[in-house]
């Protein structure tokens, strides 16, 4: 089941939304306000991907992400943002969303974004079963991480920046061959979406984030996993 939530006050561009996803193959429900989609997110727990406004009547799109972050770590989110909007892009990704599209968007933009969180919240990881790396061990069946024995809770975007970074032990990674490892290459985002991540990450996982021990900056280039 291929289940996406759309939440979008305009009526007109939701419509567009939805018809686009729909002849996408995607299983769409429809919240024209943020209560709205986190009841429809309760009645629809299966639901594996959610596409959330931020300027709503009610409580904005933000407060949605963290509501539903509170509980779910699993459901792929993307914000849909406005061209004028830059710093929303990075309050959105730090609230626990995944990834952004700027309205205007295509609908071959919109599908491509959300059938890449789409292969990123269902498969199951036929690799080996745990990566350990003391202090951190990844577990790639449940896909979960820990650190001293303490589960860190991810996100799938998060979880597979992880895995991207323990399977290549002290390798500089460039922030396009991050994008592609994680995003895929088929991705249309912008490099930025890298840095926000990590950042986000680094919060999580490093003993102090402002000056991180195991994901270092390669300056000018990308980063790099400290085994
Ligand atoms: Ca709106």
């Amino acid at each position: 089941m291929k289940k996406v939530l759309v939440l979008e006050d305009e009526s007109s561009i939701r419509s567009f939304i939805v018809i686009n996803l729909r002849r996408a193959g995607y299983d769409v429900i429809e919240a024209e306000s943020g209560e709205e989609a986190l009841e429809k997110l309760q009645e629809n727990p299966d639901t594996r991907v959610a596409l959330l406004d931020i300027m709503l009547p009610g409580i904005d799109g933000f407060e949605v992400c963290r509501r539903i972050r509170a509980t779910n770590l699993r459901i792929g989110i993307i914000m849909l943002t406005a061209r004028s909007q830059e710093m929303d892009k990075v309050t959105g990704l730090m609230t626990g969303a995944d990834d952004y599209v700027t309205k205007p968007f295509s609908p071959a933009e919109l599908t491509a974004r959300v059938d890449a969180l789409m292969r990123r919240s269902g498969v199951a990881d036929e690799t080996a079963d745990r990566i350990n790396q003391p202090p951190f061990v990844l577990n790639t069946r449940n896909r979960t991480l820990e650190k001293d024995g303490q589960r860190i809770k991810l996100t799938q975007m998060e979880y597979a920046i992880m895995k991207m970074f323990m399977e290549n032990p002290g390798k500089a990674l460039s922030r396009e061959e991050i994008l592609d490892l994680v995003w895929g290459r088929d991705y249309f985002g912008e490099l930025k979406i890298v840095d926000v991540n990590i950042r986000r990450l680094r919060l999580k996982i490093e003993d102090n984030a402002t000056n991180p021990a195991y994901i270092t900056t390669v300056w000018g280039y990308g980063y790099k996993w400290e085994a």
